[in-house]
């Protein structure tokens, strides 16, 4: 039996919260997105140094820092960058960060996001409630001040904060990119290394799935289509048509995924770089969701750009010339238009 409808808090509006919200609706839920900026978009919402403010501040009543620069243009070509179904299609291969955000916008006002978000809303404490509910504490930020409101209650929280925000400054201070300070000791999870451990293939932890669960951890990754499967297998597990392995099951499954890490040398702070296991990773949650595996053309323009990366980093932006996986992605996106 399907579950009935659950009412979740995501927290952050960036391309992983906005989607997530998208496929949690879909599936029927009750979203309510929490933003602490004033728009949303997360890192792809630009401010100048001047205007910026860091949110973790002490004090702090205005909302935004920006990891990004004036001059900033995607690294990523446009097409295999975008969301599986909702195309990132016509103009510049490699756009500017204005782009970027114009398209999560669109995203946003195609599907009737916007009103599920709360903006200038910190989520400031998550705790788990006896009944198996979720307390949400979050603060109201503005010019003149911010305010403390009242606990609320969730069925379940998915956690979309990103982790562009917090700086990874070499040696003297080690800050490692994995930051929940709104999370206490019984989300059962704990960041060791830049390791949040322990989760299930990178999103649910064992002990307390599906009732929490984390989007966009991975690194070295398409994001957007890796947030949008991710959303969606949680979406469906919080429905009830994709189940998951017992908790037993997925500790196992932990271990077995450390022990391999470390037989291959890899260290604990690459737990969630994805690098060369990428699609093979997208292509699992897929075949969870009972979604098509990650398009060819877009595995194929991956590992040229990477390619081209390595061997041109200033120019290949403006030096490229795979014109049929382009091709190939407009016939496929013609779907779509
Ligand atoms: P974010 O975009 O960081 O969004 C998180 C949101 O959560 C933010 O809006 C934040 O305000 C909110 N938030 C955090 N904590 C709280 C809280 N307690 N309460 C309420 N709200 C909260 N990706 C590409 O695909 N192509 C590229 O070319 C590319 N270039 C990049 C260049 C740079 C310099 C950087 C930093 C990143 C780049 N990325 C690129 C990766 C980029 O981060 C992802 O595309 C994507 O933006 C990640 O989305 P997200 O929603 O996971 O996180």
């Amino acid at each position: 039996m399907p579950s009935p409808p659950l009412r979740l808090a995501i927290v952050g509006a960036g391309a992983a919260g906005l989607v997530a919200s998208h496929e949690l609706r879909r599936e029927g839920h009750t979203p309510v997105v929490f933003e602490r900026a004033v728009a949303v978009g997360g890192t792809w919402l630009y401010m100048p140094p001047a205007m910026s403010f860091d949110p973790r501040a002490v004090g702090a009543t205005v909302t935004h820092y920006s990891s990004l620069y004036a001059s900033l243009r995607t690294n990523l070509p446009r097409e295999a960058m975008g969301f599986l179904d909702f195309p990132f299609a016509a103009g510049a291969a490699f756009p500017g960060h204005e782009e970027a955000l114009r398209y999560l916008e669109a995203f946003a006002r195609q599907f009737d996001l916007l009103r599920l978000v709360r903006f200038q809303t910190e989520v400031v404490r998550v705790r788990r409630w006896s009944d198996g509910r979720w307390a949400v504490t979050s603060r109201k930020l503005g010019e003149k001040g911010s305010s403390v409101g009242k606990e609320k209650f969730y069925d379940a929280i998915v956690v979309c904060n990103g982790h562009y925000t917090e700086p990874r400054i070499a040696a003297i201070l080690a800050n490692y990119l994995y930051d929940f300070p709104f999370l206490g000791d019984d989300s059962t999870i704990t960041v060791d290394d830049n390791r949040v451990d322990p989760l299930y293939k990178h999103v649910f932890p064992p002990e307390v799935a599906a009732q929490l669960s984390f989007i966009g951890l991975p690194l070295k990754a398409i994001p957007f289509p890796l947030v949008e499967l991710q959303s969606k297998w949680v979406a469906g597990v919080l429905s009830g048509w994709i189940k998951l392995p017992s908790k037993d099951e997925m500790m196992e499954d932990v271990k077995a995924f450390y022990s391999k890490l470390q037989a291959c040398g890899w260290p604990k702070r690459y737990t969630h770089n994805l690098s060369k296991c990428q699609f093979e990773y997208d292509d699992w949650l897929a075949e969870q969701c009972g979604h098509p595996p990650i398009e060819e053309w877009r595995k194929q323009m991956f590992t040229i750009n990477l390619k081209n990366k390595t061997a041109r980093p200033e120019s290949f932006r403006d030096e490229w010339d795979d014109y049929h996986l382009v091709a190939e992605e407009n016939e496929d996106f013609n779907k779509f238009l």
